[in-house]
């Protein structure tokens, strides 16, 4: 049993200045041909998942192109054509099958639908008849193109994700059965005109545990494989925005799309329960978070990194300088030309940074401070979130500065390069103990908890404004269909 092996991983953000080039990639985890190894993308990711389970069969892995980002803007055109290329000249005209690790959100400057494209690219090379398999995120749109031509297709049962491996092994168990079985599995899809919010996806409580379960309760059904919710991740402007459930069934004989129309209407007849927003204004969220007895995360979703977000919102840092509490808060934003310029200067200097370049009013307003700049660090963080499977990030040129003109003292992360700050080892990166304040601050709607578990279970969501507000009429979508809750009722 012959199988190529590839991975294109990005959530896109339409909201997000900048784009995410070849290069980008190349800086995270960029990896071909025989380079490709189980761990490459980290050891606790879909990929590693698939490669077990191929392993365990005897089959034969043929690795093509692994390209996988943190969540960032759209994708360049050359970054794409060269990944999608990359991927499919690669795969072996005598393969019995294919595996691809994909998101399913991600979005390119000249194609809405890359990874649609990528699987049209990838069933012309090897025929109607060989199996397509695939693993997704719970965040995807599943688009028409990507119904054409995967044959299985899965995706994550958590939100905060912490399933990547078993997911990816899934999907691998289910290609190695059917070819085994020589069967040809057909994926069902149903819509439900909706988004909402991303940090109120979490299946361990509410209205989204219960469709979860309705999955699970599903998958008992003869025939039927696998069952996904696909609570798509509303910070994209594209014309097939909205939540999906998808179900792979062992063939066309068996009746995946009553089984997927059911679930998508159960999601749909909650969708107002998904719009009770738990989130603060930034202001009180910063209050309540350093004013609480032990260390308090606070998360700033509109600047959520893990969404997409370019990191360089001054939001809270403004609030900060405001703030008439005392006790400490450490925080950090992306911006290349003050890190540089922080990290040139070094350790024990005093500096006057204008950070950010928004306009006023912006959630990047342009932001002067001043403050002593306590260490600089130019080296990698190794994320200990479980979803980035210890992953490796590079934030560039970074300086850790002390701000006392407010009661607040804030410690701000300077960095060049944006992360993702779901886990504290940004703040890590200066070998301090974040226990020791009194807040610090997240970026990402729901997948922090985890991340930041081993060191408090206390947060706060902060409502700012950003490329991932949690208030989507903030946004200016062009493209997304009509109706769509919650915008038309
Ligand atoms: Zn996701």
């Amino acid at each position: 049993m012959k199988i190529a092996v590839g991975a294109f991983s990005i959530e896109s953000n339409s909201f997000a200045h900048g784009q995410t080039t070849l290069d980008d990639f190349k800086k995270q985890i960029y990896f071909v041909g025989s380079e490709i190894t189980r761990d490459c993308a980290g050891p606790t990711v879909e990929l590693a998942g698939a490669w077990d389970v191929f392993t365990e069969h005897g089959a034969e892995i043929l690795p093509t192109l692994v390209a996988t980002s943190s969540p960032r803007p759209p994708v360049t055109r050359n970054a794409f054509e060269t990944i999608s290329r990359g991927i499919v000249s690669a795969i072996a005209s005598d393969v019995d099958g294919v595996y691809l690790s994909l998101h399913g959100a991600s979005y390119c400057e000249h194609d809405d639908d890359p990874e649609g494209t990528l699987l049209e690219m990838v069933r012309k090379k090897i025929g109607p008849h060989k199996l397509i398999a695939i693993s997704l995120d719970l965040h995807a749109y599943y688009t028409k193109k990507m119904l054409a031509h995967a044959d299985i297709a899965t995706a994550y049962r958590t939100a905060p994700h912490i399933d990547l491996y078993e997911t990816g092994a899934r999907a691998a168990q289910l290609l190695v059965d059917a070819l085994a079985k020589k069967k040809k599995p057909k994926v069902f899809r149903a819509e439900a005109a909706m988004i909402t919010s991303a940090e109120r996806h979490d299946n361990t409580k509410g209205p989204f545990k219960e469709l979860i379960d309705l999955c699970r309760k599903a998958e008992e059904e003869p025939g039927v494989l696998t069952v996904s919710l696909l609570a798509t991740q509303p910070w994209l402007d594209v014309e097939e925005l909205g939540w999906k459930v998808i179900v792979t069934t062992s063939g066309v004989d068996v009746d995946g799309q009553s089984i997927a129309d059911e679930i998508a209407r159960e999601a749909w007849n909650r969708r107002e329960q998904f719009m009770e927003t738990v989130a603060l204004p930034p202001q009180e969220a910063l209050h309540q978070a350093v004013t609480s007895p032990s260390l308090c995360t606070v998360s700033d979703l509109g600047d959520a990194t893990n969404g997409g977000s370019p990191g360089d919102s001054t939001e809270l840092l403004r609030e900060a300088l405001r703030s008439n509490d005392s006790g400490t808060f450490i925080l950090s934003i992306a911006d290349a030309q003050a890190a540089a310029r922080a990290y040139e200067a070094g350790a024990g200097k005093e500096i006057t940074l204008s950070l950010c370049d928004g306009a006023p009013g912006a959630y990047n307003e342009k932001t002067t401070i001043t403050g002593v700049i306590e260490k600089v660090a130019t080296k990698k963080i190794q994320y200990t979130h479980p979803a980035a499977g210890g992953s490796l990030d590079d934030p560039g040129p970074s300086a850790l500065i002390k701000i006392t003109i407010s009661p607040l003292t804030t410690y701000l992360v300077l960095h060049s390069n944006p992360v993702r700050v779901i886990d504290p080892v940004i703040y890590e990166l200066f070998d301090l103990d974040v226990r020791h304040f009194s807040a610090v601050q997240a970026k990402s709607p729901n997948g922090f908890k985890v991340g930041f578990a081993r060191v408090t279970d206390e947060f706060r969501l902060a409502n700012t404004e950003g490329p991932t507000s949690a208030d989507l009429f903030t946004l200016t979508f062009n493209k997304r269909p009509k109706p769509l809750f919650p915008f038309e009722k």
